[in-house]
Order: structure tokens, then C-alpha cells, then sequence
């Protein structure tokens, strides 16, 4: 947590995380417009069209800085450890964080959350640290823990561990919650990775491109830990910690819709998404009593997981290719700018 302007605000980590350059950009004679050094540094270079080797001799990269920044050799477990694994062990004290990957479509977020059976992301990373953290500090079989994954698309909210029927937001006591959401209880971490692979096979396609994940949908994992303690009245207390990590929708669209957002109500309903996202991030970081997290179904889902006590990650994805640089100073830009909050 941070001081700033007399107020205590909830702290965002911003990171970066350069993928390699795929098969396909390689035989495209793709050039590499993206630099790490010193672990958080990144420099960006837009190369002109011909090879003009005068001009890029002179060619000054933009240079920005990350809480980290992740080349393209970073292993999973490394991502992790640096971006999340402090927030888990605040989720085991009963405090909320998230993770958000952002970026274009291609950019790596699935690839960082989920991952690969073989390199398993964030996501089942966590997960693990979860079951290992509990094992070290109690044998008791005192910590309950609870995963529920779910999609946002289109505005409209499902369960992907049990598809079926759009889940409906109620508001209750414990705050916003999508009725009839499974919960289910993880006892190890062997069981979790096919579940979370499965899920992810869930998310909607687009019609046109069966069995690629639409870039419109968001993906929530939450993982919730549950357990007792007892205050200095001796008295039993529950007390609860959620992690929730989230695959977000390609960014692309987001920046890209401004003329056509009428044309598309899909596109309008991403757009919606991650605009209140943005939102709901820049008023907390200024420290405004008024948070619009009623503006999306994203923004509702994540109210208790943003902001307050609140710890927040941002990891931005980006492809080295200078035929995506658009998309990746957008993204850079972006995270330049949350940094800032
Ligand atoms: P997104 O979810 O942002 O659309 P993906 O995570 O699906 O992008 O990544 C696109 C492709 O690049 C996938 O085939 C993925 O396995 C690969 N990829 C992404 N990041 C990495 C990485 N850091 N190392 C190796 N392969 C990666
Ligand atoms: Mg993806």
C-alpha cells in the first residue's frame, strides 16, 4: 500500500511479459521490436518500412520501466513467483487480491494463466502454493479451499466447470454473487489442471473458428480459502481469502472500437468490460469515493477482489513482432499508465 496525496491507497503491480516469436512470424521475416534489460526495463522500436539502415542506426527505442518485466526465456515459474505468489500469502491471511492479463489476441495471457500441461501458468501455479502454504501451516485440516471458474461474454456470465444456462448476479450479504455458480472443493493440486483445461474448452468460440477460444471472452478463476481461527476472546472466527485470476478478453477490440462500437454489440459489450475495468481502476487509484463497478458484468463480479485491502496485479502480454506494434505500445501504454495509479 502506498501513501499518496494523505490518502492509503490499495497498490497496483504492473509487469510485462514478452512471448518468443512464433514459427510463423519467424518465416515472416518478422523483426523484433521489444528489448528487456535489468528485469524491468523495456524499450520499444518501430522500424521504418524499408530497410532503411540510416534512419535506424538513429532509431531511439522508447524506454519504459515495470515492477518487472519478463523476456521472452521467463519460465512460468518465475512469472509466478514474482507476480503472484505474494498475494497468495495474503489471500492465506483472509485478505482478496487479483491478477489481471491483459493484452492483444496472441499476446500469451492464456499461456501465462493457464499454460501448458507441461509448463502449467499462473493459474495452477497458485494453486499449488495454496495447497503447499496450508501444509506448512497447520496439519489440522483447518483450510477449506474452493474453486469456481467462469466466463464473461457478451455481457453475459457462465458457469465453466458446469456449462449449462447464463448464471444471474444477485446481490447478498457477502456481496455480488452469480447464483447456482459451481464451488468446487479442491483437495489437491493433481485433480486441478485437467479440471481448469477443461474449463477452459468451455469458453465460448467464435462461430466461424470452432474451437478458438473467442477473444472476446473474459475467464475468472477464483480461488477462495476458508478456515478458522480464534480472536483474542478465544472465540471461533471463519475467516476467507479469494485470489481471482483472470484472463481478459484481447485488448485489440477494446482500443479498436471506438467507430465501430455501434455496428457490433458484441464488440460494444467487451468494450464495456474492460472500459469499466479501467474505470473501476483509475477511480480507485485516485482514491474516489465513487467506484462504477455496477457498469459490466466483469466489474460487478470482481468488487470485493479490487480495491480496499485489495492487492492488484496487471500483467501485460506482448508479442515481439513489429507486425503487432500497434497493439503492443497500445498495451505498453496502458501498463505505463497504471503503473502511474
Ligand atoms: P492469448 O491468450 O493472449 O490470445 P495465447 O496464450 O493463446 O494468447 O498465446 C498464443 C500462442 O503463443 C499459443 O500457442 C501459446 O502457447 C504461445 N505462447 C504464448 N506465450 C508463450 C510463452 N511465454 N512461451 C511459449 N509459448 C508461448
Ligand atoms: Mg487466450
Amino acid at each position: 500500500e502506498s501513501e499518496k496525496g494523505g490518502k492509503v491507497r490499495s497498490r497496483i503491480m504492473v509487469f510485462v511479459r514478452l512471448r518468443p516469436m512464433n514459427k510463423k512470424e519467424k518465416e515472416g521475416g518478422s523483426r523484433c521490436c521489444v528489448r528487456i534489460a535489468n528485469c524491468r526495463d523495456l524499450y520499444l522500436t518501430e522500424f521504418p518500412n524499408e530497410n532503411d539502415y540510416l534512419r535506424l542506426n538513429r532509431l531511439r527505442g522508447r524506454h519504459f520501466t515495470f515492477d518487472a518485466a519478463f523476456p521472452d526465456s521467463a519460465s512460468q515459474q518465475l512469472v509466478y513467483s514474482t507476480s503472484t505468489s505474494e498475494l497468495v500469502e495474503g489471500v492465506l491471511q483472509g485478505r482478496n487480491g487479483s491478477v489481471f492479463c491483459y493484452g492483444a489476441t496472441g499476446a500469451g495471457k492464456t499461456y501465462t494463466m493457464l499454460g501448458t500441461v507441461e509448463n502449467p501458468g499462473v493459474m495452477v501455479l497458485a494453486i499449488k502454493d495454496v495447497f503447499r502454504k496450508i501444509r506448512q501451516k497447520s496439519c489440522d485440516g483447518n483450510h477449506v479451499v474452493h474453486l469456481s471458474y467462469l466466463e464473461v461474454y457478451n455481457e453475459t456470465v457462465r458457469d465453466l466447470l458446469s456449462p449449462g444456462r447464463p448464471l444471474v448476479l444477485r446481490e447478498d450479504k457477502q456481496g455480488i454473487v452469480a447464483a447456482g455458480l459451481t464451488q468446487y472443493r479442491a483437495y489437491s493440486t493433481d485433480e486441478v489442471m485437467a479440471l481448469l483445461q477443461q474449463g477452459n474448452q468451455n469458453r465460448t468460440t467464435e462461430p466461424t473458428r470452432a474451437n478458438e477460444t473467442s477473444s472476446r471472452s473474459h475467464a475468472i478463476l477464483q480461488v477462495v480459502v476458508e478456515y478458522r481461527v480464534r480472536d483474542a476472546a478465544m472465540n471461533i472466527i471463519n475467516r476467507v481469502g479469494k485470489l481471482s485470476l483472470i484472463d481478459l478478453a484481447g485488448s485489440e477490440r477494446a482500443l479498436a472500437t471506438d467507430q465501430r462500437t455501434l455496428r457490433s454489440l458484441e464488440g460494444a459489450n467487451i468494450n464495456r468490460s474492460l472500459l469499466a475495468l479501467s474505470s473501476c481502476i483509475n477511480a480507485l487509484v485516485e482514491g474516489k469515493k465513487h467506484v462504477p463497478y455496477r457498469n459490466s458484468k466483469l466489474t460487478q463480479l470482481l468488487k470485493d477482489s479490487l480495491g480496499g485491502t485489495c492487492n492488484t496485479v496487471m500483467i501485460a502480454n506482448i508479442s515481439p513482432s513489429n507486425l503487432s506494434f500497434g497493439e503492443t505500445q497500445n498495451t505498453v501504454h496502458w501498463a505505463d499508465r497504471a503503473k502511474e495509479i
